[in-house]
Formats: C-alpha cells, sequence, structure tokens
C-alpha cells in the first residue's frame, strides 16, 4: 500500500485546514498540495510545500533588466525569453518541496542530481517495509540489441513466469531473513544498520526532496526524456504534471524549448542550409559520424 492510514489522515488533516496567507500562490499548485500521485505499484510523489508561481519569475527578472524588458510585451513573453536564453537565475527563485517513496534502484539514478536538497528515510533507526517494486508482465523485457543501456522485446510465456516468480521469491526470503536476523526473541538480534545490506534494491525507500524550478527542469529534462529508464520517467511524468500546473507559463517554455526542442550542432546547421539549398546530404558528405548522422536523421531525416 503506498500510503498508511495515519499517512491518509494527515494529508486529510492538511487540507482540511487552509491558513489565510499574504503570500503568492499558485491555484493550480494549492489542488496537489499534500495529495500522494501513486507511481509504481507501491510509491507516489506528493508536494509537501511551494515557493514563487510564474509571477515570482518574472518579478525576479524585472530586477535584473528594469526598464529594458519593455519591448517584451507580457510576462509570458518574457518566461519564454528567459528560457530561450538560457537565463536561468530567475526559476531558480521558485522551489518545490516533495515527499517520494521510490525503489531503492531508482533512488540510486535519482540521488545524482546533487542540486537538491534531501533527507531519506533511516534503515538504521527504523525497520523496512515489506513493499517491494514488482514489475508489470507488460514492463519486462529483455535487453535491447540497438542500446547497451536499454530495454528491448517484451519478455511472454514461460520465460516472464519464472522472471516474476524469482523477483517475488527471491525479495519475500531476504526479507523474512531480514526480520529473523533483527528480532530480539530468543537472541540478541543484529542492529537495523546492518541486518538491512541483505535486502534487494527493489526495496521502496522515502525521502524528502527539495529542488529549485530551474535544477528541477534540468532533471525533468533528463529523466522524462524516453531515454531515461522507465522506472525513473513514471516519477517525472508525475512531477511534471504537477509543475504544469503550478507554473503555466514557465512549464510552457520548457516544454516549448526543452522537451521539444532539439540542440543542433556546427555540422548539423551547415546540413540543413545544405538541404534547404537543395543538396543531397549523406553522412558520408555530411562529417558527422554514423551514430550523430542517425541522431540527425531521427530528427530531420
Ligand atoms: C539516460 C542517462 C544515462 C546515464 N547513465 C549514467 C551511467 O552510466 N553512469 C553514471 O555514473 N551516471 C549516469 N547518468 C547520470 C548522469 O551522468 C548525471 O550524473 C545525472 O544525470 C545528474 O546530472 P547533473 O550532474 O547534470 O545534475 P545535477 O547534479 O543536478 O547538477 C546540475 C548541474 O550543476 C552543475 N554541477 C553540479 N555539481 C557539480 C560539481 N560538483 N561540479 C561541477 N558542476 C556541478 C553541472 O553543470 C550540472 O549539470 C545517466 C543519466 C541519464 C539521464
Amino acid at each position: 500500500m503506498p500510503l498508511t492510514p495515519e499517512q491518509l489522515q494527515d494529508i486529510q488533516n492538511a487540507r482540511a485546514n487552509p491558513q489565510p496567507t499574504l503570500r503568492a500562490v499558485s491555484p493550480g499548485m494549492e489542488q496537489h498540495l499534500y495529495e500522494a500521485k501513486p507511481v509504481l505499484d507501491h510509491g507516489f510523489v506528493r508536494v509537501i510545500d511551494y515557493m514563487g508561481d510564474d509571477s515570482a519569475i518574472v518579478q525576479a527578472a524585472r530586477v535584473s533588466y528594469g526598464a529594458g524588458t519593455k519591448h517584451v510585451s507580457n510576462d509570458e513573453g518574457l518566461i519564454r525569453y528567459l528560457m530561450r536564453h538560457w537565463h536561468s537565475t530567475p526559476f531558480e527563485m521558485c522551489e518545490i518541496k516533495l515527499h517520494v517513496k521510490l525503489p531503492v534502484f531508482v533512488a540510486r539514478q535519482w540521488i545524482r542530481h546533487r542540486t537538491a536538497n534531501v533527507n531519506e528515510y533511516s534503515a538504521r533507526y527504523s525497520i523496512l517495509d515489506r513493499e517491494f517494486y514488482i514489475p508489470r508482465v507488460e514492463d519486462l523485457a529483455a535487453q535491447s540489441v540497438v542500446n547497451n543501456q536499454g530495454r528491448g522485446e517484451a519478455l511472454t510465456g514461460e520465460e516472464a513466469e519464472r522472471v516474476l516468480r524469482y523477483l517475488k521469491d527471491d525479495a519475500g526470503r531476504a526479507y523474512d531473513h531480514y526480520e529473523e536476523m533483527i528480532s530480539d526473541e530468543g537472541q540478541q538480534g543484529l542492529a537495523r544498520e546492518l541486518a538491512r545490506m541483505n535486502l534487494p534494491a527493489n526495496i521502496y525507500t522515502q525521502w524528502y526532496w527539495k529542488v529549485d524550478l530551474h535544477n528541477l527542469f534540468h532533471f525533468l529534462r533528463l529523466r522524462a526524456d524516453s531515454h531515461a529508464q522507465y522506472e525513473i520517467r513514471v516519477y517525472a511524468d508525475a512531477i511534471c504534471e504537477m509543475v504544469k500546473d503550478w507554473v503555466p507559463a514557465a512549464y510552457g517554455a520548457f516544454e516549448d524549448y526543452r522537451m521539444g526542442g532539439v540542440q543542433l550542432s556546427g555540422k548539423g546547421v551547415e546540413v540543413l542550409k545544405r538541404r534547404l539549398a537543395g543538396e543531397a546530404v549523406t553522412q558520408e558528405t555530411s562529417g558527422m559520424s554514423k551514430g550523430e548522422w542517425r541522431e540527425f536523421e531521427g530528427v530531420f531525416g
């Protein structure tokens, strides 16, 4: 179960007591505040707190540009200008604090994003729950033959069943031994900080994760991308839905310039110019490597 009855009660209580404030609030984000969005089989992501909205970005930008922004007619246009020109600090004026429940192997990828503040559930202090990520059968796939860092064809039939059985049985057995080792009934009981080493990487952990909007966009750019592993991408997708409601103009600019846009090398620009002039350019005449050309053709082919 992603949330305990106590956590659900806490969420209800928090949402039942709105407080008047003089601070800027984002009506879109108020709908999400405290609510848990389920992710994977036992995980979730929920907003614990946030600071700022689209106008906080604009307000900060106008400090630096002052009268110079007069040619930008509206706030959305200014936000798009900032995003287009990589003027990132105004986006850092907005912050978000999330509570995330996620498998440990996903947490290992997530924690690589160093520009955030993290506080994780302590498995030295507390006993971990018997909750393991077991993929849905349609998410079990073979090693990709074209991408060493990815998956390919779906597993089927007896092989899929066997894989699921191993994942469940091994996790269950490891947890049984964990419980047995930490028990102090008739024995001393092993310290929790040591017993946890026996648990597999699909066990769930939880953390609070606080980050500013600029670095959150960087995280989402990498982790909501099709090259990211499915199990972290679903968290990034869930966060995208929240950010879209929190800062609609900034998210729109991010979606357009970062998620929807492409980065072109100097060689790529040259090839496009030559093509527009009517020349039939091939990989051999482009000056690009085979890999570069494949990626270029993937977008412009
Ligand atoms: C598809 C994919 C595959 C990956 N594969 C691997 C892999 O095989 N092995 C692996 O180890 N990692 C892998 N990673 C992780 C990746 O290399 C980054 O560590 C991760 O995405 C975090 O990115 P970041 O450092 O830009 O983010 P953040 O840590 O949030 O940093 C944001 C930016 O701040 C700056 N910054 C932050 N800290 C420093 C610092 N100490 N010094 C200098 N600049 C800093 C950098 O400009 C950085 O881009 C992969 C990531 C993705 C998305």
